[in-house]
């Protein structure tokens, strides 16, 4: 069937949702995911979101401004940084005038607690930035917007799958996408459409993002022919459940929490002196893995404690209550008397879809791709560079979502609509087709777990050239076997393992988009480091990667970063 809206929005975590809400009465819009609106990731952000209010401590959007871009090594543009820190505290006030219902302080303000990186006077010491409701932020923001966007009479597609984008000479047509209950491909024709469908954390074992986080947004927009920017930038958060990924979010450290090694030793002291266990996430990933190589590890293993046991009951169960008791079901520990074991799990993608600051979507030539947009983690704009810092993204999805919104507003005024291509739906009918066809084969499974094992172990938090051209070689194989993969299930309905053998197509090239921008990086900044080339590199490597697919495989050319008021200068904390 074939549905006509002005605009089509896919993804409804807090992005879409925002942009959403903003355009929504100037123009007919679809909201379209995959997931149940408030089962989006958005709803499993736990510690918080950050903005200078200053409500506990002095604090200005400079600082912030200045945190975001230290954080990302240098790398973030600093036009974008500015716009983040300055209309961070609007977006709070508007939240709350919402209904979201903050933790507050005695005397009735938006209470704030501290968060990895984010410093008072450039760097001086960590300050209260963070504004929260218990250790479930993303939850109460997401489910609040979620009334708005019904309240405004936003069209929801739920369990509706995008898979394919339509993009002709320059232009966006609309999307295919797949509905799950019905089993039916259909064309939504539209004149915008907004890429909001979050990161890929699934590319590897172990990570903190939800099972719908297979980035298909942003391979769809990969195979269209936009590049990908800044790849090889992923983050690993230093505190995933031991064995599951599963988050122990920074709040817990912002709350007074601090690292140990398995002599007891807090071992932030010896590589952030000043910030410690508050430094940005892609330093203290790194001197875990550094004191787990050395031996220091828990009892030898991969892993070190974090010790909330002096914070007391009180303060665990206000302020920490969920993941006090993701301690207790996950690993049958008891945090108000015993460490809770963490390593790093792979937890957010600086990079994705290139955009400016309102969301248009920019090509390998700067040049606007008419009406495509993109936001929130799928899109990269870049705020965060080579590293984002705590309560970042959430701030991030509010602002930008917002700018695409009124830009898309702005658009609907003027563009034509586009014509369909003929069949537009063919193609993915063929791909369908074919894998419901496929009798004999490998499991799709089996494909993904060996990627995702190839990347945990060669492309997270050191990396090497050796490291990489293995990954390289092994993905390459995957690819070429995906072709062949069967699944088990041929019916129409509910079909959840057709679609997740065609996540995986877009896992894979995502996959190989990062290990290739990672290869090419012969540097050490924010979140990629390599082993062979350990420091930063100013004089060649201040610059975003861009990645282009190609019949011959990804092509890779930069783009300058664009520094306003912060030059680069060596990291400390
Ligand atoms: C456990 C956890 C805790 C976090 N805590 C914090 C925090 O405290 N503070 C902070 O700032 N950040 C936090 N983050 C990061 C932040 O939550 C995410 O970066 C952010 O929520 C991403 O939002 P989004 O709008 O881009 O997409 P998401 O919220 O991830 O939503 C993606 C949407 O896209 C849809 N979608 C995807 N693919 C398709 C498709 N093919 N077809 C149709 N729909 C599709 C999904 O259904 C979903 O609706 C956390 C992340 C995790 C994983």
């Amino acid at each position: 069937m074939t549905f006509k809206h002005d605009a089509v929005i896919v993804g409804a975590g807090l992005s879409g949702l925002r942009a959403a809400v903003e355009i929504s009465g100037e123009a007919d819009v679809a909201l379209i995911s995959k997931v149940y609106t408030t089962r989006s990731h958005s709803g499993a952000a736990q510690g918080g979101i950050a903005a200078a209010l200053g409500n506990e401590e002095p604090d200005s959007w400079e600082w912030h401004m200045y945190d975001t871009v230290k954080g990302g090594d240098f790398l973030s543009d600093q036009d974008a940084a500015e716009v983040l820190a300055k209309d961070g505290p609007r977006v709070i006030y508007e939240l709350e005038h919402m209904g979201v219902p903050f933790n507050r302080t005695k005397e009735g303000t938006i209470a704030q607690r501290a968060f990895g990186g984010h410093t008072s006077n450039l760097g001086e010491a960590p300050v209260k930035r963070a504004c929260y409701a218990a250790d479930r932020t993303g939850r109460v923001i997401l489910d609040t917007l979620y009334g708005e966007a019904l309240r405004k009479g936003v069209k929801i597609y739920e369990e509706f799958q995008l898979l394919d984008l339509l993009v002709e000479e320059n232009q966006v047509a609309g999307i295919i996408a797949y509905e799950l209950s019905s089993g039916e491909v259909h064309v939504f024709h539209s004149r915008l459409v907004l890429l909001a469908t979050g990161g890929f954390g699934k590319v590897y074992k172990t990570t903190s993002n939800c099972f719908a986080n297979t980035g298909d947004g942003v391979y769809y927009a990969y195979r269209a022919g936009v590049p990908l920017q800044d790849m090889e930038f992923v983050q690993f958060h230093p505190t995933g459940i031991y064995g599951l990924g599963v988050l122990i979010s920074e709040a817990a450290r912002g709350e007074g929490g601090i690292l140990r090694n398995r002599h007891g030793e807090r071992f932030m002291e010896k590589y952030a002196p000043t910030l410690m266990d508050l430094a940005p996430r892609d330093m203290v990933s790194r001197a875990i893995s550094e004191e787990i190589r050395a031996g220091k590890g828990i009892d030898g293993k991969d892993y070190v404690h974090l010790d909330l046991t002096h914070l007391g009951k009180e303060r665990l169960d206000e302020k920490l209550s969920e993941i006090s008791s993701f301690a207790r079901i996950y690993q049958g520990v008891e945090p108000e008397t015993e460490p809770i074991p963490v390593q790093p799990t792979c937890h957010y993608m600086m990079g994705g879809i290139p955009t400016n600051l309102d969301g248009q979507v920019v090509d390998e030539n700067q040049q606007v791709v008419k009406g495509l947009y993109a936001v929130g983690e799928c899109a990269c704009v870049s705020v965060h560079g080579a590293n984002r810092l705590g309560c970042n993204s959430l701030m991030d999805l509010l602002v930008f979502g917002r700018r695409a919104g009124r830009k898309m507003e702005q658009d609907v005024q003027t563009l034509p609509w586009p014509t369909l291509p003929l069949e537009p739906e063919k193609k993915v009918q063929a791909r369908i087709g074919r894998l419901l066809k496929n009798k004999q084969g490998e499991k799709a499974v089996i494909l993904r777990m060996a990627m995702q094992e190839t990347m945990n172990r060669f492309c997270a938090v050191f990396r090497s050239n050796e490291g990489l051209e293995k990954a390289r070689s092994e993905i390459n194989a995957l690819i070429r076997r995906y072709d062949d993969i069967v699944i088990d299930n041929h019916g129409r309905l509910f079909n959840t393992d057709l679609l997740e053998a065609l996540e995986l197509e877009s896992l894979l090239h995502l996959a190989e988009a990062i290990i290739c921008s990672a290869l090419a990086r012969q540097e050490s900044r924010g979140a990629h480091f390599r082993e062979d080339y350990p420091e930063r590199d100013d004089a060649n490597w201040l610059k975003h990667s861009l990645v282009k697919m190609t019949t011959a495989g990804p092509r890779l050319f930069y783009k300058p970063v664009t520094i306003t008021r912060f030059a680069a200068k060596p990291r400390s904390y």
